[in-house]
């Protein structure tokens, strides 16, 4: 079972539902909602640490799902990266996806790849150089709309 929290603002328990079960076959549950820590924030480069926020979802979390989804809406970074989509963590079981850098039309689209790409990471799976497989890197949204919110063969192979 999959946990899904998202920050108060936000509301796409459907979208990342659907992109779960139908890309990755896994139950998911509405876990609820949280706040983004205000630590987390750094003044310096205005954006916030991905890494204290997954630690919010570490404690709410208490082993109680297989795998959690954090979804908030500010814009996350990790260090040498000036910014990140999402990170997983797949000692700690948990993934984060941004939706901060993900408005526009596709938007609904842009959230279903971001999920299904972390959570590729946490069943294992690096990045694939194959540009339309769902975990190709995305590093900018151009590489994000380019590729398919499915795994190609050969990493789906991988974990299935
Ligand atoms: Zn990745
Ligand atoms: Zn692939």
């Amino acid at each position: 079972m999959i946990g899904v929290y998202q920050v108060e603002t936000l509301n796409l328990y459907s979208i990342v539902n659907d992109a779960v079960t139908k890309q990755l076959h896994l139950e998911t549950e509405y876990a609820g909602t949280f706040t983004v820590p205000p630590n987390a924030y750094n003044p310096l480069r205005q954006q916030y640490d991905a890494r204290t926020i997954v630690n919010v979802l570490v404690e709410r979390n208490s082993t109680q799902y297989d795998l959690s989804l954090g979804f908030v809406d500010v814009d996350i970074y990790v260090s040498r990266m000036s910014f990140i989509f999402g990170l997983a963590d797949p000692v700690k079981k948990i993934a984060l996806v941004s939706t901060f850098r993900l408005a526009g039309e596709r938007f609904d689209e842009r959230v279903a790849k971001e999920t299904v790409h972390e959570l590729g990471h946490l069943k294992g799976l690096e990045h694939c150089t194959k540009e339309t497989c769902v975990m190709h890197f995305s590093n900018t949204l151009e590489d994000t709309d380019q590729k398919n919110a499915v795994f190609c063969s050969n990493c789906r192979s991988q974990f299935e």
